[in-house]
């Protein structure tokens, strides 16, 4: 017999897969002894079977769950549909990758006309049991029945002004009573039928609705965004409801055991008193803070947790110890109090931003929670490219109109959009937009990835426009109230200015400010974690890292990153960049330059900007790649470095005198060593190159005698990897770009993978973008891509390394770090 369902706390090892990641952990914080409703499991197996057998179950799971719900109504001490102590229940969806918000969960199931009228007597709190009433039809009938949300909130919102109010905590008994009437007329008018009274009905609606959510658009969209594999899609956790709305002695809250979007180690959440969690994350109401310290920061006018219910938050900031100690990393917890008891409803790790993820590994590490290794391995390189976006300048002139929640940090400027698709057709024409909206929902995201910045009305610092922002490396202000949205004009107000679709705006995310226009920016500046971490990175690394460069201006700021080196500097991209232009180019490439004044003053300028380039290399090594003119390619290559047909001296060896009479430049000024490399590309023949190192060995010669400074240099050459009888021989230069790679390896450039990967993903023909997968393995690969056609690395210079774009040293940095730690550890 299969077993399909697991209770909480009847706990083996490595469920992950079979229970997802909300089964499990409840099932772990059951056995850790930690105040959880009981509750059980439907795997993630029965998904799987009812995808492939029509939407059917396995024949045993109804016994198997009827079984599992007697043995939580004995520890619950209710039962399900008991007309005098009803059990409610929570039908929570989790897959073994969280997937926040993106698949559904119903609440408060198990309530009819019955049970509800003994919920009311046996709480002597009609109110609370009306309150649950609405929610649960509200909430069924959206994701069981499918009815449009709107329908229900139009109702409530109807409500609410008839009774003079915004908040839905000043709706009394009365009033919510009448409201769970006006939802039946909309469940009647929209299906023709009654809303279910039949508890089994509701029951298996609810379940079989939380499966099919696996392949609901917005949940297959999140898949897709996040390389998520489809397989084996979700399990179905039922609990027991604890309430939060029971009272101004209860409350539902969301919380980090650190703050997410800086790592600091504090205390970081919300909550709200009198409502159910769902409301939290939904940002219906803008919360308040879980200790004093948040509350101070925010300026929030209602009292904190700390404060309110001192006795539930020392028990809550025990369980934050308990599970920081367990599970070794940050956690995001979701709790309820009910009547001052606090149950735990949630934990996960959090999501971060790259910041807070440097951080927190950093001091994890430097605590002793983790290793050294584990904190290289916890960053995600990709993140880091976060890191590296530039901050906004303290000097420059702000015009500041609102002020909103910090909610994921980093500035962003951009156009006005108020819909998620419109922020995606402009970002694809390659405008930067920030997304304007009341709040946002699952239904967002691919609008908020297009975006460059999210701005909301509404919503704390746990709502869902936070939290995903964070984890999409947006920055992100929320809750900003004074803040009008006004859909139909297309503009946003706030006090009396009007801020228009198409207007220019700019939000800091760790300010919360919110700006007209463009603000200027500054780069970003390193923090401790950051070096501390990069430096254990580099020290398990078996080779550098190098950063491709340009312009001088590169070195600098790909130095400041930690480039262990610079090049393959390519010399048919310098000659556009040095100025002095494409005459030089094209003289020297068609061997026709001569000893005249052109040719001279040409070099003379090239001098000089290689000796600028060297000076800010302060001795860290650079490789150049030597130009050669594609026309040359046929030619062979004639004893004095110049090509066979070309009618004067060649191709290679100017630019080489040029570079080494910088480097003896430099260095009789006083500057640093230059370790040289220089590299031939295309050399295809033993001979072909000993003829160009004889040259260029010449010519150093020449410099000395006339300089007086000797210039120490490697001569290698490059392997070209579309030209394997190149790579056969012994090549020196070990400089690929993964992106190349990629292209190399499977033939299609990262331009082209953007539509045609996400197409092959979405049917299922590739499980995940090579170019978005900078974990490791990549990296990996390309080393043992490159073993296999034996290209020997460095061997001469005795170094290795990658090389790759300026801005992606630090994500090199992590990324081989962590294949060197994979590789040793399997
Ligand atoms: P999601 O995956 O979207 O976070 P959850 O299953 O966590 O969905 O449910 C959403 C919210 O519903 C939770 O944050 C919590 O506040 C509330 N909830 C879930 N289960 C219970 C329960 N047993 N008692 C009370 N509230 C619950
Ligand atoms: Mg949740």
């Amino acid at each position: 017999m299969t077993r399909w369902v697991y209770a909480f706390g009847d706990d083996r090892a490595g469920r992950l897969e079979l229970l997802g990641r909300k089964g499990s952990s409840l099932a772990e914080m059951s056995s850790l002894g930690l105040p959880v409703p009981p509750g059980f499991t439907i795997t993630t197996e029965v998904c799987s079977y009812f995808f492939q057998n029509s939407r059917t179950y396995p024949d045993d799971l109804q016994g198997q769950v009827t079984v599992a719900l007697a043995d939580m109504e004995a520890s619950a001490g209710a039962r399900f549909g008991a007309s005098d102590l009803p059990l409610l229940l929570s039908v929570r969806s989790g897959a073994p990758t969280s997937m926040p918000g993106m698949l559904d969960t119903v609440l408060n199931l198990g309530l009819n006309d019955e049970t509800v009228a003994g919920l009311a007597a046996r709480s002597r709190n009609p109110r609370f049991a009306f309150d649950c009433y609405r929610r649960f039809i509200h909430m069924y009938s959206t994701v069981v029945l499918g009815i449009d949300y709107a329908e229900f909130e139009d109702c409530l919102g109807s409500l609410k002004r008839r009774e003079g109010t915004g908040l839905d905590t000043d709706l009394d008994a009365d009033a919510l009573e009448h409201l769970v009437h006006a939802y039946k007329s909309v469940v009647k008018a929209a299906t023709g039928e009654e809303f279910p009274q039949d508890l089994q009905e509701q029951l298996w609606g609810a379940i079989g609705a939380v499966f099919g959510s696996w392949m609901n658009r917005r949940a297959v969209a999140y898949r897709s965004l996040y390389n998520v594999p489809a397989s084996p899609g979700t399990a179905v956790s039922i609990q027991a409801m604890v309430f939060g709305n029971m009272g101004e002695d209860s409350a539902a809250g969301v919380a980090c055991t650190r703050n997410p979007s800086t790592g600091e180690n504090r205390f970081y959440g919300e909550f709200m008193v009198n409502t159910q969690g769902e409301d939290l994350v939904a940002g219906i109401r803008t919360p308040q803070q879980l200790t004093a310290a948040g509350r101070a920061e925010t300026g929030c006018g209602l009292p904190a947790m700390e404060e309110l219910m001192p006795d539930a938050f020392r028990e809550l900031d025990a369980v934050r110890q308990r599970l920081e100690a367990h599970y070794r990393d940050m956690q995001d917890i979701e709790f309820t109090v009910q009547q001052g008891r606090l149950y735990m409803l949630q934990t996960r790790a959090g999501k971060r931003t790259a910041a807070a993820a440097m951080r927190i590994a950093f001091e994890m590490a430097e605590s002793g929670i983790i290793s050294r290794e584990d904190a290289v391995l916890r960053i995600r390189p990709e993140s880091l490219e976060q890191l590296m976006k530039p901050a906004l300048s303290p000097k420059a002139i702000r015009r500041v109109i609102a002020a909103g929640l910090p909610s994921s940090q980093g500035a962003a400027s951009g156009l006005v959009v108020f819909t998620p698709g419109e922020a995606e057709r402009l970002a694809e024409q390659g405008e930067n937009v920030i997304l304007v909206r009341t709040e946002t929902s699952s239904e967002d995201i691919r609008g908020m990835h297009a975006a460059q910045g999210i701005l909301t009305a509404r919503g704390g610092r746990n709502s869902h426009a936070a939290t995903v922002a964070r984890a999409m490396g947006r920055p992100c202000v929320s809750g900003t109230g004074r803040m009008r949205i006004d859909g139909k004009a297309g503009c946003f107000h706030v006090d009396d200015v009007t801020v228009k679709a198409g207007d220019r705006i700019t939000i800091d995310g760790s300010t919360g400010e919110v700006m007209l226009g463009t603000v200027a920016t500054t780069e970003p500046s390193q923090s401790q974690a950051f070096t501390a971490v990069m430096t254990w990175a580099d020290a398990v690394r078996g080779f550098d890292v190098r950063a491709g460069i340009r312009t001088s201006a590169a070195v600098e700021s790909a130095r400041g990153l930690g480039a262990q080196g610079f090049g393959p500097l390519d010399l048919g991209d310098c000659i556009g960049n040095a100025g002095c232009g494409i005459v030089i180019e094209s003289e020297i490439a068609l061997g026709r330059a001569t000893e005249g004044t052109e040719r001279l003053e040409g070099l003379a300028e090239w001098r000089q900007g290689f000796g600028t380039m060297f000076r800010i290399l302060a001795g860290l090594p650079v490789a150049i790649r030597l130009y050669r003119h594609p026309e040359a390619d046929s030619s062979p290559v004639r004893s004095d470095g110049g090509y066979a047909g070309s009618d004067s001296r060649g191709v290679v060896t100017p630019i080489a005198r040029t570079i080494l009479e910088a480097a003896a430049m430099v260095r009789a000024h006083g500057g640093a060593d230059v370790s040289l490399e220089l590299l031939v590309p295309c050399t295809i023949e033993e001979a072909e190159f000993s003829c160009l190192k004889d040259a260029i060995g010449t010519m150093a010669d020449a410099v000395q005698r006339e300089t007086g400074v000797k210039v120490t240099y490697f001569l290698g050459r490059v392997a070209d990897l579309r030209i394997p009888r190149a790579c056969a021989n012994r090549v020196s230069d070990f400089g690929i770009d993964p992106d190349d790679f990629v292209r190399f390896a499977i033939g299609i450039g990262r331009d082209e993978s953007v539509g045609l990967l996400d197409l092959c993903r979405q049917r299922g023909i590739v499980e995940i973008n090579p170019f978005a997968c900078h974990d490791g393995t990549l990296t990996q690969e390309i080393v043992d891509g490159c073993d296999s056609i034996r290209i020997t690395v460095c061997e001469t210079a005795g170094r290795s390394y990658i090389s790759c774009a300026p801005s992606r040293v630090p994500v090199v940095r992590i990324s081989a770090a962590q294949a060197a730690l994979r590789s040793r550890g399997s």
